[in-house]
Protein backbone atom coordinates (compact mmCIF):
# COMPACT_ATOMS: atom_id res chain seq x y z
CA UNK A 1 0.00 0.00 0.00
CA UNK A 2 1.34 3.35 -0.83
CA UNK A 3 0.48 6.70 0.93
CA UNK A 4 0.16 9.33 -1.94
CA UNK A 5 1.33 12.12 0.92
CA UNK A 6 1.74 15.43 -0.57
CA UNK A 7 4.68 16.31 2.00
CA UNK A 8 7.86 15.18 0.46
CA UNK A 9 6.94 16.93 -3.15
CA UNK A 10 5.05 20.08 -1.54
CA UNK A 11 9.05 20.71 -0.14
CA UNK A 12 10.66 19.66 -3.44
CA UNK A 13 8.05 22.42 -5.06
CA UNK A 14 9.34 25.08 -2.87
CA UNK A 15 12.51 25.01 -3.53
CA UNK A 16 11.76 25.31 -7.42
CA UNK A 17 9.38 27.56 -7.03
CA UNK A 18 11.69 29.94 -4.78
CA UNK A 19 14.56 29.66 -7.11
CA UNK A 20 11.83 30.51 -10.00
CA UNK A 21 10.81 33.65 -8.30
CA UNK A 22 14.20 34.56 -7.52
CA UNK A 23 15.23 34.41 -11.13
CA UNK A 24 12.76 36.42 -12.14
CA UNK A 25 13.20 39.23 -9.38
CA UNK A 26 17.08 38.92 -10.27
CA UNK A 27 17.07 38.78 -14.21
CA UNK A 28 13.81 40.12 -15.34
CA UNK A 29 13.10 42.99 -12.28
CA UNK A 30 10.03 40.86 -11.81
CA UNK A 31 8.22 40.19 -8.48
CA UNK A 32 5.36 37.53 -9.22
CA UNK A 33 1.89 39.23 -7.86
CA UNK A 34 -1.37 37.43 -7.04
CA UNK A 35 -4.55 39.15 -5.67
CA UNK A 36 -7.04 37.55 -4.30
CA UNK A 37 -10.52 38.98 -3.94
CA UNK A 38 -12.24 38.18 -1.23
CA UNK A 39 -16.32 38.80 -0.52
CA UNK A 40 -17.80 38.80 2.94
CA UNK A 41 -16.15 37.08 5.91
CA UNK A 42 -17.23 33.13 5.21
CA UNK A 43 -14.42 31.49 7.98
CA UNK A 44 -13.09 28.53 5.48
CA UNK A 45 -12.73 31.14 2.81
CA UNK A 46 -10.77 33.20 5.15
CA UNK A 47 -8.68 30.72 6.47
CA UNK A 48 -7.99 29.79 3.02
CA UNK A 49 -7.23 32.74 1.63
CA UNK A 50 -4.57 33.12 4.39
CA UNK A 51 -2.88 30.37 3.56
CA UNK A 52 -2.46 31.47 -0.24
CA UNK A 53 -1.03 34.53 1.66
CA UNK A 54 1.43 32.36 3.69
CA UNK A 55 2.38 30.27 1.27
CA UNK A 56 3.43 33.43 -1.20
CA UNK A 57 4.93 35.12 1.14
CA UNK A 58 7.51 31.78 1.99
CA UNK A 59 8.26 31.93 -2.17
CA UNK A 60 8.94 35.48 -1.85
CA UNK A 61 5.48 35.82 -4.53
CA UNK A 62 3.69 39.36 -3.47
CA UNK A 63 0.34 38.89 -1.99
CA UNK A 64 -2.61 41.39 -1.78
CA UNK A 65 -5.97 40.42 -0.66
CA UNK A 66 -9.14 42.60 -1.50
CA UNK A 67 -11.39 42.37 1.12
CA UNK A 68 -15.15 43.13 -0.22
CA UNK A 69 -18.39 43.46 2.04
CA UNK A 70 -21.10 40.71 2.53
CA UNK A 71 -23.21 42.04 -0.29
CA UNK A 72 -21.19 44.63 -2.35
CA UNK A 73 -23.07 45.17 -6.07
CA UNK A 74 -22.33 43.67 -9.45
CA UNK A 75 -20.97 46.87 -10.06
CA UNK A 76 -18.50 47.11 -7.29
CA UNK A 77 -16.89 43.84 -8.01
CA UNK A 78 -16.51 44.27 -11.35
CA UNK A 79 -14.58 47.67 -10.90
CA UNK A 80 -12.61 45.68 -8.64
CA UNK A 81 -11.67 43.08 -10.43
CA UNK A 82 -11.40 45.52 -13.86
CA UNK A 83 -8.71 47.89 -12.00
CA UNK A 84 -6.84 44.61 -10.77
CA UNK A 85 -6.68 43.56 -14.71
CA UNK A 86 -5.26 46.99 -15.43
CA UNK A 87 -2.72 47.23 -12.53
CA UNK A 88 1.00 46.10 -14.40
CA UNK A 89 2.09 45.18 -11.04
CA UNK A 90 -0.72 42.59 -10.62
CA UNK A 91 -0.01 38.96 -12.64
CA UNK A 92 -2.66 36.55 -11.21
CA UNK A 93 -6.24 37.06 -9.91
CA UNK A 94 -7.94 34.73 -8.00
CA UNK A 95 -12.15 34.95 -6.26
CA UNK A 96 -12.27 33.43 -3.57
CA UNK A 97 -15.51 30.85 -3.75
CA UNK A 98 -18.25 30.25 -2.74
CA UNK A 99 -18.96 33.88 -3.63
CA UNK A 100 -22.44 34.72 -1.73
CA UNK A 101 -25.54 32.95 -3.11
CA UNK A 102 -27.24 35.27 -4.91
CA UNK A 103 -24.30 36.25 -6.66
CA UNK A 104 -23.76 34.78 -10.96
CA UNK A 105 -20.50 33.41 -10.20
CA UNK A 106 -19.88 32.87 -13.90
CA UNK A 107 -20.38 36.38 -14.37
CA UNK A 108 -17.71 37.24 -12.02
CA UNK A 109 -15.67 34.50 -12.88
CA UNK A 110 -15.36 35.56 -16.59
CA UNK A 111 -14.52 39.44 -16.02
CA UNK A 112 -11.32 38.15 -14.99
CA UNK A 113 -8.59 39.09 -17.75
CA UNK A 114 -7.97 35.26 -19.19
CA UNK A 115 -3.79 36.32 -18.92
CA UNK A 116 -4.38 36.59 -14.76
CA UNK A 117 -6.96 33.93 -14.43
CA UNK A 118 -4.40 31.31 -12.50
CA UNK A 119 -7.82 29.42 -11.54
CA UNK A 120 -8.53 28.92 -14.77
CA UNK A 121 -12.39 29.21 -14.64
CA UNK A 122 -12.57 31.85 -18.02
CA UNK A 123 -13.77 30.44 -20.94
CA UNK A 124 -10.68 31.01 -23.12
CA UNK A 125 -8.54 29.17 -20.62
CA UNK A 126 -11.52 26.55 -20.51
CA UNK A 127 -11.71 26.18 -24.44
CA UNK A 128 -7.65 25.86 -24.48
CA UNK A 129 -7.35 23.16 -21.90
CA UNK A 130 -9.61 21.17 -24.10
CA UNK A 131 -7.63 21.90 -27.87
CA UNK A 132 -4.89 20.94 -25.96
CA UNK A 133 -3.20 24.75 -26.25
CA UNK A 134 -1.01 26.36 -23.59
CA UNK A 135 -3.13 27.52 -20.52
CA UNK A 136 -3.24 27.82 -17.17
CA UNK A 137 -4.32 24.22 -15.70
CA UNK A 138 -7.07 24.12 -13.07
CA UNK A 139 -5.13 23.71 -9.78
CA UNK A 140 -6.49 20.48 -8.31
CA UNK A 141 -6.75 18.47 -11.16
CA UNK A 142 -3.17 19.56 -12.16
CA UNK A 143 -1.59 18.95 -8.63
CA UNK A 144 -3.22 15.44 -8.71
CA UNK A 145 -1.22 14.39 -11.89
CA UNK A 146 1.92 16.03 -10.45
CA UNK A 147 1.28 13.49 -7.08
CA UNK A 148 0.52 10.55 -9.31
CA UNK A 149 3.80 11.24 -11.63
CA UNK A 150 5.98 11.66 -8.28
CA UNK A 151 5.26 8.77 -7.10
CA UNK A 152 5.42 7.05 -10.25
CA UNK A 153 2.10 6.25 -11.37
CA UNK A 154 1.40 7.26 -15.06
CA UNK A 155 -2.38 7.49 -15.90
CA UNK A 156 -1.54 6.11 -19.60
CA UNK A 157 -3.48 3.06 -20.78
CA UNK A 158 -5.61 3.26 -17.49
CA UNK A 159 -8.95 3.21 -17.39
CA UNK A 160 -9.69 6.29 -15.52
CA UNK A 161 -13.13 7.23 -13.49
CA UNK A 162 -13.45 10.52 -12.14
CA UNK A 163 -16.72 10.86 -10.01
CA UNK A 164 -17.63 14.65 -10.20
CA UNK A 165 -18.34 16.98 -12.88
CA UNK A 166 -17.98 20.14 -11.74
CA UNK A 167 -15.87 22.91 -13.71
CA UNK A 168 -13.29 23.18 -11.42
CA UNK A 169 -12.13 19.61 -10.79
CA UNK A 170 -14.22 16.91 -12.41
CA UNK A 171 -14.16 18.18 -16.07
CA UNK A 172 -10.54 19.29 -16.50
CA UNK A 173 -9.68 16.33 -14.49
CA UNK A 174 -11.10 14.34 -17.22
CA UNK A 175 -9.65 16.39 -19.85
CA UNK A 176 -5.88 16.21 -18.35
CA UNK A 177 -6.41 12.73 -17.82
CA UNK A 178 -7.33 12.13 -21.40
CA UNK A 179 -4.12 13.89 -22.67
CA UNK A 180 -2.14 11.78 -20.62
CA UNK A 181 -3.74 8.88 -23.09
CA UNK A 182 -6.11 7.18 -19.98
CA UNK A 183 -9.12 6.25 -20.86
CA UNK A 184 -11.83 8.10 -19.13
CA UNK A 185 -15.23 7.31 -17.83
CA UNK A 186 -16.64 10.53 -16.21
CA UNK A 187 -19.70 9.91 -13.60
CA UNK A 188 -21.98 12.27 -12.04
CA UNK A 189 -25.05 12.59 -9.59
CA UNK A 190 -27.03 11.36 -12.37
CA UNK A 191 -25.06 8.52 -12.90
CA UNK A 192 -27.16 5.47 -12.89
CA UNK A 193 -25.13 2.51 -10.99
CA UNK A 194 -22.08 4.24 -9.53
CA UNK A 195 -20.24 1.27 -8.43
CA UNK A 196 -20.55 -0.74 -11.76
CA UNK A 197 -17.84 2.90 -13.08
CA UNK A 198 -16.09 3.05 -10.28
CA UNK A 199 -15.23 -0.86 -9.74
CA UNK A 200 -13.86 -0.97 -13.46
CA UNK A 201 -11.25 2.05 -12.75
CA UNK A 202 -7.51 1.46 -12.33
CA UNK A 203 -6.99 5.30 -11.31
CA UNK A 204 -10.42 5.88 -9.54
CA UNK A 205 -10.66 10.16 -8.61
CA UNK A 206 -13.31 11.38 -6.30
CA UNK A 207 -14.49 15.04 -6.08
CA UNK A 208 -18.26 14.88 -5.21
CA UNK A 209 -18.22 16.04 -2.47
CA UNK A 210 -20.58 13.58 -0.42
CA UNK A 211 -18.48 12.22 2.93
CA UNK A 212 -17.66 8.66 2.78
CA UNK A 213 -19.61 8.03 -0.70
CA UNK A 214 -16.52 5.49 -1.79
CA UNK A 215 -16.41 2.18 -0.12
CA UNK A 216 -14.31 -0.71 -0.93
CA UNK A 217 -17.33 -2.30 -2.56
CA UNK A 218 -16.65 0.60 -5.36
CA UNK A 219 -13.12 -0.15 -5.66
CA UNK A 220 -11.14 -2.71 -7.87
CA UNK A 221 -8.39 -4.61 -6.14
CA UNK A 222 -5.28 -2.76 -6.60
CA UNK A 223 -6.68 0.53 -7.93
CA UNK A 224 -4.76 3.79 -7.60
CA UNK A 225 -7.26 6.12 -5.37
CA UNK A 226 -7.43 9.89 -5.33
CA UNK A 227 -9.62 11.59 -2.96
CA UNK A 228 -10.65 15.35 -3.12
CA UNK A 229 -13.57 15.72 -1.30
CA UNK A 230 -12.88 17.68 1.84
CA UNK A 231 -15.19 17.38 4.75
CA UNK A 232 -14.66 19.21 7.99
CA UNK A 233 -16.02 18.17 11.52
CA UNK A 234 -15.68 20.13 14.30
CA UNK A 235 -12.48 22.16 14.43
CA UNK A 236 -9.87 19.37 14.04
CA UNK A 237 -11.46 16.73 12.31
CA UNK A 238 -11.24 16.36 8.35
CA UNK A 239 -12.13 13.62 6.03
CA UNK A 240 -12.99 12.85 2.45
CA UNK A 241 -15.57 11.27 -0.33
CA UNK A 242 -13.88 7.59 0.39
CA UNK A 243 -14.21 5.94 3.22
CA UNK A 244 -10.40 5.87 4.00
CA UNK A 245 -9.91 2.80 6.47
CA UNK A 246 -12.01 -0.08 4.24
CA UNK A 247 -10.47 1.14 0.84
CA UNK A 248 -6.54 1.79 1.47
CA UNK A 249 -7.06 -2.35 2.55
CA UNK A 250 -7.68 -2.89 -1.43
CA UNK A 251 -5.94 0.04 -3.07
CA UNK A 252 -2.48 -0.05 -4.12
CA UNK A 253 -2.36 3.61 -2.99
CA UNK A 254 -4.62 6.01 -1.84
CA UNK A 255 -4.25 9.54 -1.14
CA UNK A 256 -4.51 11.06 2.52
CA UNK A 257 -7.05 13.43 3.65
CA UNK A 258 -6.25 15.78 5.07
CA UNK A 259 -2.73 15.54 3.37
CA UNK A 260 -3.44 14.61 -0.16
CA UNK A 261 -4.74 17.03 -2.74
CA UNK A 262 -5.62 19.48 -0.46
CA UNK A 263 -1.51 21.00 -0.27
CA UNK A 264 -1.16 20.46 -3.50
CA UNK A 265 -3.85 22.42 -5.23
CA UNK A 266 -2.39 25.61 -3.48
CA UNK A 267 0.91 24.80 -4.89
CA UNK A 268 -0.10 24.36 -7.83
CA UNK A 269 -2.12 28.11 -7.33
CA UNK A 270 2.07 29.27 -6.71
CA UNK A 271 3.18 27.83 -9.83
CA UNK A 272 0.29 29.30 -11.79
CA UNK A 273 0.74 32.61 -10.40
CA UNK A 274 4.79 32.50 -11.68
CA UNK A 275 3.48 31.23 -14.79
CA UNK A 276 1.34 33.92 -15.22
CA UNK A 277 4.28 36.49 -13.93
CA UNK A 278 6.56 35.19 -17.16
CA UNK A 279 3.56 36.11 -19.50
CA UNK A 280 3.97 39.58 -18.16
CA UNK A 281 8.14 40.01 -18.59
P1 LIG B 1 -19.30 20.40 -6.85
O1 LIG B 1 -20.36 20.31 -5.81
O2 LIG B 1 -19.20 21.60 -7.71
O3 LIG B 1 -19.40 19.12 -7.78
C1 LIG B 1 -19.68 17.84 -7.27
C2 LIG B 1 -19.85 16.89 -8.42
O4 LIG B 1 -20.11 15.60 -7.89
C3 LIG B 1 -21.00 17.24 -9.35
O5 LIG B 1 -20.52 17.30 -10.67
C4 LIG B 1 -22.01 16.13 -9.15
O6 LIG B 1 -22.63 15.76 -10.39
C5 LIG B 1 -21.17 15.01 -8.62
N1 LIG B 1 -21.93 14.16 -7.69
C6 LIG B 1 -22.70 14.55 -6.66
N2 LIG B 1 -23.27 13.48 -6.08
C7 LIG B 1 -22.85 12.38 -6.74
C8 LIG B 1 -23.09 11.00 -6.62
N3 LIG B 1 -23.89 10.50 -5.68
N4 LIG B 1 -22.50 10.17 -7.49
C9 LIG B 1 -21.68 10.66 -8.45
N5 LIG B 1 -21.41 11.96 -8.61
C10 LIG B 1 -21.99 12.82 -7.77
O7 LIG B 1 -17.93 20.16 -6.05
P2 LIG B 1 -16.39 20.43 -6.44
O8 LIG B 1 -16.10 21.87 -6.38
O9 LIG B 1 -16.01 19.68 -7.66
O10 LIG B 1 -15.70 19.76 -5.18
C11 LIG B 1 -15.89 18.39 -4.86
C12 LIG B 1 -15.27 18.10 -3.50
O11 LIG B 1 -13.88 18.36 -3.56
C13 LIG B 1 -15.79 18.98 -2.35
O12 LIG B 1 -15.78 18.21 -1.15
C14 LIG B 1 -14.76 20.08 -2.25
O13 LIG B 1 -14.68 20.63 -0.94
C15 LIG B 1 -13.52 19.32 -2.59
N6 LIG B 1 -12.44 20.13 -3.19
C16 LIG B 1 -11.21 19.92 -2.70
C17 LIG B 1 -10.14 20.59 -3.25
C18 LIG B 1 -8.77 20.30 -2.70
O14 LIG B 1 -7.87 21.05 -2.96
N7 LIG B 1 -8.60 19.19 -1.99
C19 LIG B 1 -10.33 21.49 -4.29
C20 LIG B 1 -11.61 21.67 -4.81
C21 LIG B 1 -12.66 20.97 -4.24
Amino acid sequence: MHFLLAKPLVEELKKTLSKEVETLKSIHKKTPKLAVVLVGNNPASVIYTNKKGEMAKSLGIEHETVVLSENPSPKEVKNTIQKLNIDNSVDAILIQRPLPRHFPEEDVLYWIDPRKDVDAFHPEQVGRLSLGLPCFKPCTPQGILELLHYYQFQPAYKLACVVGRSSIVGKPMAQLLLQENATVIQCHSKTLNLEAMTSQADLLIVAAGLKGLITADHVKKDAIVVDVGIHREGKRKISGDVCFDEVSKKALAITPVPGGVGPMTIMMLMKNTIQAAKLHI
